[in-house]
């Protein structure tokens, strides 16, 4: 067979076979197996090792796809200064992912704002990379679709499909007040993963009142105890991080202000202006009211 003829048959076979990396690239390993006189094996090996690695890395690709998660709110977007150095030290063991293997939850609570929802999604993307499954989903969200797998009769289906993952990452449970009906879903699937995979959740609500969410006290206590039996629990007691960014910029402009205006008794416009401004500036009332501090109730 002529050296061209053994080329196409061989890159028919690596097709037959998926195996592009192999194809891509055997040419050039060829070519460099004979510089630097590399042995059949390594040569081999060569291939392989990038037939092994482009699998991975698509394999991942594809589990963050299919994950849902907020690719922002990551590991490198999340500054960990801000958390206790006990709070630290779990994350540390969290990303180690070993508490998937065991089965066991990690429920983050704390008041809006305070990262609850970063914090769960930056673990999570880190256990994504290092190639397990998770599913991110918004509570309302999950409740929905379990309801409309239920009125088609396909519930037990729909849960096994959620048992795929390695974690289910529920943000925001008890944020919408729930119907009896629309708990009784995401009663089953508490009772459903219990024990079988992890679950990840935030939770603006402290169990003191999760009563509101699973209405009946039985149901609430049944909830709590299948949540909390293999679980590891983060406090997030921390002010909102939106608010903190507001108020620091605000003393950043404060302190620009003061710099261009050394004399404010020579500026009386200037004097003007703090007096209309008041103790708190707009964008930081603002915030205050969209972290909730009002008389709403309080999206995290
Ligand atoms: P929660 O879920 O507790 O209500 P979020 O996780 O949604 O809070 O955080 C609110 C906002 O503040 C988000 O934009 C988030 O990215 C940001 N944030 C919160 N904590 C941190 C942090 N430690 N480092 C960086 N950004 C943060
Ligand atoms: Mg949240």
């Amino acid at each position: 067979m002529s050296a061209h003829a053994l080329n196409e048959r061989l890159v028919g076979h690596l097709k037959t076979l998926h195996l592009p990396a192999i194809r891509e690239s055997f040419e050039d390993e060829a070519m460099r197996a004979t510089q630097e006189s590399l042995s059949y094996e390594q040569y081999l090996f060569e291939l392989a090792d990038q037939e092994v690695e482009m699998r991975r890395a698509n394999r991942i690709a594809r589990f963050l796809r299919e994950s849902r998660l907020p690719l922002e709110k990551g590991l490198d977007t999340f500054d960990l200064k801000r958390l206790s150095h006990k709070l630290c030290a779990q994350v540390r063991v969290l990303l180690e992912g070993s508490f998937l293997a065991r089965k066991e939850n990690v429920l983050a609570f704390g008041n809006p704002g305070s990262g609850k929802t970063h914090l769960l999604c930056a673990i999570a993307r880190e256990l994504v990379e290092s190639g397990r499954r998770v599913l991110f989903t918004p509570c309302a969200l999950l409740v929905q679709d379990l309801l409309i797998a239920k009125r088609d009769l396909r519930l037990a289906r729909a849960l096994k499909k959620l048992g795929r993952y390695d974690a289910l990452l529920i943000d925001d449970i008890g944020y919408v007040q729930q119907s009896r009906e629309e708990m009784e879903v995401l009663f089953s699937l508490l009772a459903d993963r219990y024990e079988r995979t992890s679950v990840m959740l935030t939770s603006n609500l402290s169990f003191s009142k999760w009563e509101t969410i699973f209405k009946d006290p039985m149901t609430t206590a049944a909830a709590i105890d299948r949540l909390v039996h293999h679980s590891v629990i983060l406090e997030l007691n921390l002010p909102s991080y939106r608010l903190e960014q507001s108020e620091k910029q605000r003393t950043a402009e404060a302190k620009n202000e003061t710099a261009e205006e050394p004399d404010e008794r020579n500026h009386p416009s200037a004097n003007e202006r703090s007096k209309t401004r008041g103790p708190q500036s707009r964008q930081v009332r603002r915030a205050r009211a969209s972290e909730g501090q009002g008389t709403t109730p309080a999206k995290g």
